[in-house]
């Protein structure tokens, strides 16, 4: 490195603030040089060997604020690191314990399908939700009482398919790619009961006896699982409805998410999606969340679940207290999954210069967190004072409503 990009980078560093070590590697990979983990006047270059692209996308990682610190387990698992399954006409890879150990109460998976493709009629032990990420799909279940539903989704739009339920995904026209929630870390989108699977290791008589047809009526079944296979796209949602003398599902297993008025909050906007709107959504529970540049989800925590989450856009960095000397920061982007394991402390800041959008996801039928600035706020300020030293100016400013994202200043825009 030149000395004059070095003397940058530690102004950089020693200038302070939240963006020291992103301003820092932006300036130095805009000069063709890698970002070194230095930081606040601590650290020292990298000769090598190393992955300048990793260490890039990891700046809090490569060069950590003074206040991490401890052996909190990794909380980062970008999808690009999960093997993906390559099928005629599409993809799925899997974000399970068994890539990311932490994520024991969740998993999740990233499929894609092109027009008319289908995820083979199937079912599975845990429950399913999914968002619609890009395109459109037709979707199919049949419910414990013979009840159906049939419908079709577009982006933006979620399903939930409870527990045990049978059901299958088409894609439409413009085919699609979905993100798919589940309530267990230790599910295997590898190991669903698939209907192919099931036909074929059953004997051919006890299938003409169950269908009360001859045998050979089965002579033409698929010896090997369907799993992901191309058809064609299937004609409109009316002349796929099938009248059901059970009559449909009580609560419908498709929310619009996007026809919601969000929270507007000082930094974003919060979309709260649990059981009191989603009726069917019995055991997952949602938060889609939109954070201005600059801006921030305000420090908070979650009493009673553990929080997956799936970065959609934008660049964010979270940092996750875990009571004790245990604290550690992680950088996310597009396609990252984060994880915040149950009642541990964090905040999750916009550092790029677009909207950072990402789902929190948690077990149970509620959203629930508890906010550090409201709880503050609605307790003797006398108290407050006897522990942290505040002033009383700071502590009156504490506001006793939820801010969920406040507002902040963008990177590069900072004031001196
Ligand atoms: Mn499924
Ligand atoms: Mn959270």
């Amino acid at each position: 490195m030149d000395p004059l990009s070095r003397r940058r980078i530690l102004a950089a560093s020693a200038a302070g603030g939240a963006f020291t070590t992103i301003a820092a590697t932006t300036a130095a990979l805009a000069q063709g040089q890698p970002p070194q983990p230095m930081r606040d006047g601590r650290g020292a270059t990298d000769p090598g060997p190393r992955n300048v692209a990793a260490d890039a996308d990891n700046p809090d990682l490569l060069a950590p604020p003074l206040t991490d610190v401890g052996d909190l387990p990794n909380l980062k698992w970008p999808f690009g690191l999960s093997h993906n399954r390559l099928q005629a006409g599409g993809w799925a890879r899997q974000t399970t314990v068994r890539e990311f150990p932490v994520s024991k109460a969740m998993a999740g998976v990233d499929m894609r399908l092109e027009a008319g493709a289908i995820r083979e009629l199937h079912w599975h032990k845990e429950n399913e939700w999914s968002l619609m990420l890009d395109g459109n799909a037709r979707v199919t279940c049949v419910d414990e009482n013979g009840r159906n539903f049939i419908a079709d989704v577009k982006k933006g739009d979620l399903w939930y398919f409870p527990s045990g339920l049978p059901h299958s995904i088409q894609a439409l026209d413009q085919g699609c790619e979905f993100l798919l929630v589940f309530d267990d870390g230790s599910f295997s989108e590898d190991s669903t009961f698939l209907i192919s699977q099931w036909m074929a290791h059953v004997p051919k008589s006890v299938l003409a006896k169950n269908f009360a047809v001859p045998e050979d009526a089965f002579a033409k079944l698929p010896e090997k699982q369907l799993y992901i296979f191309k058809a064609p796209v299937p004609g409109s949602l009316a002349s796929d409805t099938i009248q059901d003398p059970a009559g449909p599902v009580p609560n419908p297993f498709v929310f619009r998410m996007m026809d919601m008025q969000p929270v507007k909050c000082p930094g974003g906007n919060v979309r709260i999606v649990d059981s009191k709107v989603f009726k069917a959504s019995a055991n997952i529970a949602a938060a889609y969340i939109e954070i201005d540049p600059g801006a921030m989800r305000e420090l908070h925590w979650h009493p009673l679940s553990d929080e997956w989450q799936y970065y959609i856009s934008g660049k964010a960095r979270m940092t996750v207290f875990g009571s004790g000397e245990n604290s550690r920061t992680f950088d996310y982007q597009p396609g990252d999954v984060g994880y915040v394991p149950q009642t541990m402390g964090h905040y999750i800041e916009n550092i790029g210069d677009e909207p950072v959008q990402y789902l929190e996801m948690f077990t149970g039928p509620r959203y629930t967190d508890v906010s550090l600035q409201q709880w503050l706020a609605l307790i003797p300020p006398e108290l407050v004072k006897e522990h942290l030293n505040l002033a009383d100016s700071v502590i009156g400013k504490f506001p006793k409503e939820k801010q969920l994202v406040i507002a902040g200043t963008p990177p590069g825009k900072q004031p001196g």
